[in-house]
């Protein structure tokens, strides 16, 4: 299998047939065929993570030479 399991009440094709308005969107899937995971979810942390790891640390002592330099 996959990593998402097949929608069993639209059966993978995200639409529901109904008589009154021919066509509907799957509300089980969201219209994805699918079932989502709380895998999927898991899968997206560690991108989060690695964003906040990657981002610069500010440097005080360039801060205070800027400030040094833009006072009057
Ligand atoms: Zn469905």
């Amino acid at each position: 299998m996959g990593a998402a399991q097949l929608c069993p009440r639209c059966g993978g094709s995200g639409v529901l047939r109904t008589n009154a308005f021919g066509f509907r969107t799957c509300l089980d899937c969201v219209g994805q065929g699918a079932l989502a995971r709380l895998d999927l979810a898991r899968a997206l942390e560690p991108p989060l993570r690695f964003r906040r790891r990657s981002t610069p640390l500010p440097e005080p002592v360039q801060f205070s030479a800027w400030l040094s330099s833009g006072a009057r």
